[in-house]
């Protein structure tokens, strides 16, 4: 049984050139980068330097602006708690989405447990915030706006230049969960007015477990206290010896992406295209998410027949997601979907699709043959 996968919103492979780079580190090369008084030391540290340079070239931004972490969801703990703390004083409001990830609205709760007030903003039923709305919430309190760039279940782009403007004009810190936009649309966190930026290596042909902080230093600078003490690693801000395979794996990652850019937009469009349209012809399926602007390779689809748990055991040879969050003993239906008012029963028919630089026609041309074959009653 050949296997399809079409889930690269959860996880990429690691391309071959990332592996190749990363497995020196491993074994020849293995030193600790913080090491300063032989040679081993020296080579991992300038191969984490070269990795922070490239990283940082990808979203526009310093060397000196780039912290690596274990993934998107330690950036995250990191920036909001760290923020939460060194700003306290001069606030305790935070504002946020409904259809934020999981790593940024659990640790929102978890911050209201500790005295912080989080305003959670809801969207409309494209998938988008009400930039009026936001900026109505924002108060002298307001210390930190966080509302990610891309969304992974629907791949619906927030307008974040609109977004980052409204925080510069009162003076708000803004944190961008940019984890899905890395590596498949241009982004700038200059142009885009981002203060502070999470991404992960994983979600782009790198390696599990390495992932990076960007914090703004000029215009505004932005503090944080650490919330990880030890040897003072990372400029104090994130102590542990640096997982440096992880960390070349990143930066390599981060070089690849940029240069495959407009490739990687044409051909996953073109792709997820052709899947929606022979989808549509199937069982008029309804995409959800604005359709103005999204990411090139997600498409999230509310079947008309068939219930999402069918359709995932009809088809154990291809690997997609559900519209519903298995929690529970009860799959509750996805937080995204429920934000944009999609109803319980139609979440229970929905799935997404998410297709990677690795997906090719042939495969789609066997979906689209299989599903027309195994659904025909
Ligand atoms: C995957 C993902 C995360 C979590 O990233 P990890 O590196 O796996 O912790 C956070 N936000 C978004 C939008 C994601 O897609």
């Amino acid at each position: 049984m050949s296997l399809i996968y079409l889930d690269y919103n959860s996880t990429t492979p690691v391309d071959e050139k990332v592996l190749e780079e990363m497995l020196p580190y491993f074994s020849n090369k293995f030193g600790n980068a913080s090491s300063k008084t032989h040679i081993y030391g020296w080579e991992a540290e300038a191969a984490v330097e070269l990795s922070r340079q490239r990283c940082a070239d990808f979203i526009g931004a310093e060397p000196s602006e780039i912290i690596f972490t274990s993934g998107a969801t330690e950036s995250i703990n990191l920036a909001m708690r760290g923020i939460a703390k060194a700003y306290k004083s001069g606030g305790n409001h935070i504002i946020t989405c409904a259809t934020e990830h999981k790593a940024v609205l659990d640790t929102c709760h978890d911050l209201s447990n500790d005295g912080f007030t989080i305003t959670y903003l809801g969207v409309n039923r494209d998938g988008l915030i009400d930039l009026n709305e936001l900026e109505a919430a924002i108060t002298p309190t307001t210390i930190l706006v966080a509302i990610m760039m891309a969304n992974n279940e629907t791949g619906v782009i927030q307008d974040v230049e609109r977004i980052g403007l409204i925080c510069r004009k009162h003076q708000v810190i803004f944190l961008s969960d940019i984890t899905q936009a890395a590596g498949k649309i241009r982004l700038d966190v200059n142009d885009l007015k981002i203060d502070v930026a999470c991404l992960s290596a994983h979600k782009f042909y790198g390696p599990k477990g390495a992932g990076a902080l960007y914090i703004r230093r000029k215009n505004p600078r932005v503090r944080l206290v650490p919330i990880q003490t030890g040897g003072g690693h990372e400029n104090g801000i994130r102590s542990g010896t640096l997982n440096v395979p992880g960390i070349v794996g990143l930066g390599k990652a981060c070089e690849i992406a940029a240069e495959n850019l407009w490739e990687y937009g044409m051909n996953t469009s073109k792709l997820r295209i052709l899947l929606e349209q022979g989808l549509e012809i199937l069982d008029s399926v309804r995409i959800n998410g604005t359709l103005k602007n999204r990411l090139p390779n997600t498409t999230n689809l509310t079947f008309k027949s068939f219930s999402a748990t069918e359709l995932i055991s009809s088809f154990p040879d291809f690997a997609f997601s559900t519209g519903s969050a298995c929690t529970s003993a009860l799959p509750e239906p996805s937080h995204v979907l429920r934000a944009m008012a999609i109803s319980e029963e139609d979440a229970k028919k929905t799935v997404r699709f998410s297709l990677g630089k690795f997906t090719t026609e042939a495969e789609i041309r066997i979906a689209l043959d299989t599903f027309k074959n195994r659904l025909k009653n």
